[in-house]
């Protein structure tokens, strides 16, 4: 399938002024037309960086792309200028930030967020906007009725969905979704993500799912890539991922639980022993090796190459070298 977005060796680093934390350190990624890919890591791992750097808004003189490249329908979005930039984002590229109910302006109608976000990238007559606010209002299930309220007349759930109606209502090609549903109690949880994946069928959209939660991804993921201080460890579809017969990643099982199976509840990732390696300090060779129990010699000075294990499904670790491809 054609590949909407990809992201070829990206290296990010944060300066600040006592030290350089290199936080995506190599990063190749693909997102389908089409398909939901969940990015899966603890805090800390890159996930936000990914997202940040796609949409090019790394904190000026902080956050920095050193090399690589990332390409939106095959043009780099790294050699835009602002003007270029600033049109993909929004209009190609749409994305729901952690914590979405806060992004909600307390003293504006809901309405009237709606026809600013559509305003900033369409020109459309007064009649066109405001009947453009209305059909995307009812795209996310809340009546038209209701776009002269404000946010703190809507319940959470209702909220987020005003947050993903501002976010598609520009019809974006890409939706890059950071923890949308974590601010949200389960019931709704499932209203939500049931809206988000009903509205990436109709509107043909692609969507990068940044989460922690492995019930989403076993919902709602096509292909799982997981992702350890700034490098991605395993990627697969989302069942080869969820396999218990496949062999995996020794982050991931500990992340995992050991592997759940797809049809058993399991909610949230399970912290692994040990802490997130220091991006400012990224030990030698495999960076997960001062964690692993099954840490070998060679783990400690070789960063692993990235190697097949059948069908779509690699692993970048030294216990599967000799199925390297
Ligand atoms: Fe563990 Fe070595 Fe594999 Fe890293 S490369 S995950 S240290 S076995």
């Amino acid at each position: 399938m054609e590949n909407i977005l990809e992201i070829k060796d990206l290296h990010v680093q944060y300066q600040t002024s006592e030290d350089t934390n290199y936080a995506l350190n190599g990063i190749d990624l693909n997102i389908q037309k089409g398909e939901t890919l969940g990015l899966v890591g603890e805090t800390g791992a890159g996930k936000t960086t990914i997202a940040l750097s796609i949409l090019r808004l790394l904190q000026s003189g902080v956050g920095q792309i050193k090399s690589g490249d990332i390409l939106f329908e095959g043009k780099s979005l790294l050699e835009l200028n602002d003007t270029e930039i600033r049109k993909v984002r929004g209009d190609k590229i749409s994305m729901i930030f952690q914590d979405p109910m806060s992004s909600l302006n307390p003293v504006l109608t809901v309405g009237d967020q709606i026809a600013e976000a559509i305003d900033l990238h369409r020109s459309l007559s007064k009649q066109e906007l405001s009947d453009m606010v209305d059909s995307t209002l009812e795209l996310v299930g809340i009546p038209k009725s209701r776009k002269n309220d404000y946010p703190h007349q809507f319940s959470g759930g209702m909220k987020q969905r005003v947050i993903i109606a501002i976010a598609l209502s520009t019809n974006p090609e890409l939706l890059i979704a950071d923890e949308p549903t974590t601010a949200l109690d389960v019931t709704i949880q499932a209203q939500v993500l049931h809206l988000m994946e009903e509205l990436k069928q109709k509107l043909n959209m692609s969507m990068l799912m940044i989460t922690h939660d492995l019930g989403i991804v076993a919902q709602i993921c096509d292909h799982v890539a997981i992702i350890y201080a700034g490098k991605i460890i395993e990627y697969g579809t989302v069942y080869e991922i969820f396999d218990k017969s496949r062999e995996h990643h020794p982050y991931t099982k500990g992340l995992f639980g050991s592997i759940p199976d797809l049809t058993v509840e399991t909610r949230r990732l399970t912290p692994v022993k040990g802490l997130m390696a220091d991006p400012a300090d990224l030990p030698e060779g495999c960076y997960f090796h001062p964690r692993c129990d099954e840490c070998m010699e060679i783990c400690k000075n070789k960063v692993p190459d990235s190697c097949g294990m059948g069908g779509e499904h690699y692993v970048r670790c030294h216990l599967f070298k000799e199925r390297q491809v």
